[in-house]
Formats: C-alpha cells, sequence, structure tokens
C-alpha cells in the first residue's frame, strides 16, 4: 500500500513524464471566456494545487507554466531583440509631470504607439511602469480614456516614469488602419510588453530594478501575462481580470492555447501567481468575474507567496458592490500598492487627512494632442502596411 506522504511526489512525477510525452503535434486546446463553471474552476484549483507540495516543486510547475505560455503565444524561444528605434517627441508640461508622446519598433516596422509621462521637479531615477489598455471603444477609447490618463497622471507626479501603450488596433493603431482581430494579436501584445520594458530601461532617468505594470480588463491580463513571463517586472497589479472561470473573451486573451495542453492545465489564477515573490495586488468587484477572488482566487495565490514565506507581498482589494473598470475607487487601492514597492514619493498628491490621492491637478489630454504621427511628423516609410502578418522567425 502506498503512504499517503508520498503521494504528491508520485503524481509530480507522473505530471513530468506526462509533459515529456506530449504530443507536439496536438490540435490546440482553447480556453476561451467562461470556458468552465465557477465550481468547476473551483475543482481545477485543488487538482492544481495538489502538483507541488513544497517551494522546488512550485518552481518546478511555474517554469512548466511559463514555457507553456511562450510556445502558445508562439514566443518560444523569444525573438531576437531588434532596435527600438524610439520616437519620442511633442513635450507637454503640467503641474508636476510632463506628457510625450512615443513609440517603439517592437518588430521592425512594427509601430506600438504611446504616451509618456515623466515626473516635474522630482529628482532621479525614477521607478518605470508599464500601463496597458483594456477593450473598451469609443472616440476616447483605449489609452486616450480619461481614466487612463488620471491613473498614468497620478503615477508620474508621485516620480514614476510611466508608459500607457495601444493594443493592436485601437488608439494610434487603430488610425493608422490595424484591426484588433488580427491574428497574430496575442503574440504582438504580448511581445510588446516586453519590448516597452527594454524602453523604460533604455532611458536615462529610469531606474531598472524598480519596474511595475497595471492595467485593467484586457489590460489585466496583459499585466499578469508579462508579469508572467519577464522576471524583470518587480510590481504587478492587474485589475478586474484575474479570475479562474473565465479566461479573457478576446482572441488576444485566450485566442491562443496558452492556458491547457494535453500535458498541463492552468488558469488566470496561476498565471498571476507566478508572480511570486514579487509583490502582486489583486483588485476585484463583485460585479464581473473577479466576483470570488476573496474567496477562490486570492487563496490560492497567497499560497504560492506562502511558498516563499511572502504572504505579506500580495494583497486584494475587493470591492463587492462595484463594476468592471478601473474608476476612481480602483485607482485609489492600487496608489498605495505601487508607492509602497516601488518606493514612490507621494508628497503633494497624498492628503493624510482624507486618506486619498488628489487627481485634480491632471491635466485630461485632446486625442489629438496624444497622437504620436501627425500631418507635421508623418510616419516613417518602412513602417509595416496595416494588417500585414508579421514574419519574425
Ligand atoms: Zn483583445
Amino acid at each position: 500500500m502506498i503512504s499517503k506522504s508520498i503521494i504528491p511526489s508520485a503524481l509530480f512525477l507522473l505530471l513530468t513524464l506526462h509533459s515529456i510525452s506530449a504530443n507536439p503535434d496536438e490540435k490546440p486546446i482553447l480556453c476561451r471566456g467562461n470556458y468552465h463553471s465557477e465550481a468547476d474552476a473551483v475543482k481545477q484549483l485543488k487538482r492544481m494545487a495538489e502538483t507541488y507540495s513544497n517551494l522546488d516543486e512550485w518552481k518546478a510547475r511555474k517554469q512548466k507554466v511559463k514555457e507553456q505560455i511562450l510556445k502558445g503565444a508562439k514566443l518560444f524561444p523569444l525573438p531576437k531583440k531588434t532596435p527600438l528605434k524610439p520616437i519620442i517627441r511633442n513635450k507637454r508640461e503640467y503641474d508636476g509631470y510632463s506628457v510625450e508622446s512615443a513609440a517603439i519598433e517592437a518588430f521592425p516596422g512594427y509601430y506600438v504607439y504611446g504616451n509618456l509621462y515623466r515626473p516635474l521637479g522630482k529628482k532621479g531615477p525614477h521607478a518605470g511602469i508599464l500601463c496597458p489598455h483594456g477593450h473598451a471603444r469609443g472616440p476616447r477609447g483605449g489609452r486616450l480614456r480619461p481614466d487612463q490618463q488620471q491613473r498614468c497622471a497620478t503615477l508620474a507626479r508621485m516620480g514614476a516614469v510611466v508608459f500607457s501603450y495601444d493594443m493592436i488596433g485601437y488608439g494610434d493603431s487603430e488610425k493608422h488602419g490595424w484591426n484588433h482581430r488580427h491574428p497574430q494579436a496575442l503574440t504582438l501584445q504580448t511581445w510588446s510588453s516586453i519590448r516597452v520594458i527594454d524602453f523604460l530601461q533604455s532611458l536615462d532617468d529610469v531606474d531598472n530594478d524598480r519596474i511595475g505594470v497595471t492595467g485593467c480588463s484586457g489590460g489585466g491580463t496583459q499585466t499578469f501575462l508579462v508579469t508572467a513571463l519577464d522576471d524583470r517586472v518587480k510590481v504587478s497589479a492587474p485589475i478586474v481580470m484575474v479570475s479562474a472561470h473565465f479566461f479573457g473573451g478576446c482572441h488576444c486573451e485566450s485566442g491562443m492555447p496558452i492556458h491547457k495542453t494535453s500535458a498541463l492545465e492552468t488558469n488566470n489564477a496561476e498565471i498571476a501567481a507566478l508572480a511570486a515573490p514579487r509583490p502582486l495586488l489583486l483588485v476585484s468587484v463583485g460585479g464581473d468575474w473577479t466576483k470570488n477572488t476573496p474567496l477562490v482566487e486570492f487563496p490560492y495565490i497567497r499560497n504560492v507567496f506562502k511558498l516563499y514565506n511572502k504572504a505579506q507581498q500580495t494583497e486584494n482589494a475587493h470591492f463587492p458592490n462595484q463594476q468592471h473598470g478601473y474608476q476612481y475607487l480602483k485607482r485609489q487601492a492600487m496608489y498605495p500598492f505601487m508607492v509602497k514597492h516601488l518606493k514612490l514619493d507621494n508628497r503633494g498628491v497624498y492628503d493624510r487627512q482624507t486618506e486619498l490621492y488628489d487627481e485634480s491637478k491632471n491635466a485630461l489630454e485632446s486625442i489629438e494632442q496624444m497622437r504620436v504621427f501627425d500631418a507635421s511628423f508623418p510616419m516613417p516609410k518602412h513602417a509595416l502596411k496595416p494588417g500585414s502578418k508579421i514574419d519574425y522567425r
């Protein structure tokens, strides 16, 4: 009879052998949207937790999950890094910060467009923060949204250099003809985030050891993916996205086989846990697929942090009466986490009496101001044609 104490390691060995024998040509399994029920998500987390019982076993599993994401996203091995050729222009100065329009080439001729927010009057080097965005459309969707501008400006006023950048087919990318339904969207967006870290670290005023990332919804997906894949991220705050039963409804989140193969099953709660032991904040709400976070996803993630004896490095701010989005209250939950872990300077922004971070000095810019290329500064001639398939191998 097998002793109960050796079952976890026997199971682990079995999974390892299974992983080695997985067929690389198998048909991709996609976990899209509400791939399974809330009850099945709880069972899946239990199954996953049974595959490791100590830090070494978790690290081995972490490596497998990371490799599966990279392979599923067609980023394994990682593509060669090509010159970013950054364009930074049209500086606007406001109260305590500046904004510039900026673009980098994630692949030769493939632009990632954005805005670079920098502190004014604070001594550097500064923390660097990536701000991806979610799927909300409208005339001021994506990085042009007022809530996105508010968080970037507030973080810059507290001493961070922030890059807010378009998903493919949003903002300037949309203006220049790209469609979000591009078949390589997940690959391109994940690689773009990795290159945005390179961009921030290339700036003289950024401290390479203080890189953070925060995004909401589809931007939350980009947040936990880049955190899982790139150790240069030191602090991570995915907002209203980390769920064990919902895998993301868009092909840029769940349209490639990153979650499940015949060798290994995972979900977005576990992918978020790959941040450990680096500080991780989950903001969740009662009004979307993060409604169970305090009782389901967060305990699973905290248990991973406990393996490192770093349970205090992860927090969950839950708002049972709030809906999906990165509104004022959720930004107020994120700011202190970034201040604490990226050593930002909140003087002049944080009010001790109200315990709130003041956003009233932020300027909301117009769409035209935020554009990178315009009539006076046209797109370089070598830019790829909209919709091009990116050949990077
Ligand atoms: Zn998408």
